[in-house]
């Protein structure tokens, strides 16, 4: 039984100190995207790629092949983190330890058909189709009763670890409520128990008043770098109407949505004229049935550079500590990314 040899490596693991679930996810160590080098970006790739599992067509690593699709495609990932495959029974562990199945989904959001085209590059209409994907996916996995949260985010680059370019997120629909998805939810609520306002409502009066922090803004949707950024370039994009989650917004927002969050991606490429490496993660509310009418849904950008080739690495502070040392001021990468180009530098 392939379960059988999961066991111990396949698992969720509590952190009593932490307060969280760790993933032990040890079973995806040979996954075929993790050794794979490939260029940067810098040179131009090809539309299509015979060696890719995303691109239409492909046969995959399970032997499925993908259809010949347009716009976003969704599978399940064939290397999960989560998944209903995940040992159900396993050994108790020592003393105080807790332990459970790693149940959930793991799917990948392929964002085109086109290896070679990110969303700074689509037309408008196609990283609005993305959202509108997303919409479906949240709406469809938060029905389901194991799923408690619902964790979409792409990461994007070499910087960031990742060698498959062809452009694509993923979700993790797990049991479990991602920790800051947690802390943003109490956080909010307890805001509002003590003002009778929303504080994501007060974030954004604050974003809004001050204008130094605002990287792009149009009718219903705005992209800032927040008075209390931790990266030099941590956008976050949100609809300025509250919706507990993406798929809360109307048509009319979703374009507005779109646009912003394109508007960010572009500038982002703008800064260096070369592909900007990020990692960008939805916060959406939880789906484990409570009343998260407080959470504010919105987008936040964490890229891991601030300079070309200059990372910001986490160490003593970060990981040692669990607080950030900022190196730059929030105002001033804020009017760098205003200030550039609307259009894409490749446009
Ligand atoms: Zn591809
Ligand atoms: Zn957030």
């Amino acid at each position: 039984m392939q379960n059988d040899l999961h066991v111990g490596r396949w698992e969720e693991r509590w952190h009593p100190l932490r307060q969280e679930w760790v993933i032990l996810a040890a079973h995806r160590q040979n996954r075929p995207w993790s050794g794979e080098t490939v260029n940067s970006g810098q040179i131009s790739l090809p539309k299509h790629d015979p060696d890719c599992y995303l691109c239409p067509g492909n046969q995959r690593v399970s032997g499925s092949r993908n259809p010949n699709y347009s716009g976003a495609y969704v599978f399940e990932n064939d290397h999960p983190c989560v998944g209903p495959l995940a040992p159900k029974n396993l050994p108790p562990p020592t003393g105080i330890y807790q332990n459970r199945q790693a149940d959930g989904i793991a799917k990948v959001i392929s964002y085109g058909p086109r290896h070679d085209l990110t969303l700074a590059e689509m037309a408008p209409a196609e990283v609005e189709n993305l959202v509108g994907t997303w919409q479906g996916e949240y709406a469809q996995l938060a029905q389901r009763p194991e799923i408690n949260h619902v964790l979409m985010f792409e990461n994007k680059g070499e910087a960031v670890g990742v060698s498959m370019p062809h452009p694509h997120g993923q979700i993790y629909a797990t049991n479990f409520v991602f920790k800051t998805i947690e802390t943003e939810a109490k956080a909010s609520d307890q805001h509002f128990a003590e003002h009778g306002r929303r504080l994501f409502q007060d974030i954004l009066t604050a974003e809004l008043a001050d204008q130094k922090r605002i990287v792009a803004e149009n009718e219903t949707a705005v992209a800032f770098i927040p008075y209390f950024g931790r990266y030099a370039y941590e956008v976050f994009v949100a609809p300025k109407r509250t919706v507990p989650n993406v798929a809360g917004l109307t048509a009319a927002e979703v374009v507005d949505f779109s646009a912003i969050l394109q508007q960010v991606l572009i500038r982002f490429d703008n800064l260096w004229e070369m592909p900007f490496p990020y990692v960008m993660a939805l916060h959406n509310a939880p789906t484990d049935g409570s009343d998260y009418s407080n959470f504010h849904f919105h987008i936040e950008f964490h890229p891991p550079l601030r300079k070309p080739n200059l990372l910001k690495y986490l160490a003593g502070p970060e990981i040692g500590g669990g607080n950030f040392l900022s190196d730059t001021v929030p105002w001033e990468k804020a009017a760098e990314l205003r200030k550039l180009p609307s259009t894409h530098y490749r446009a």
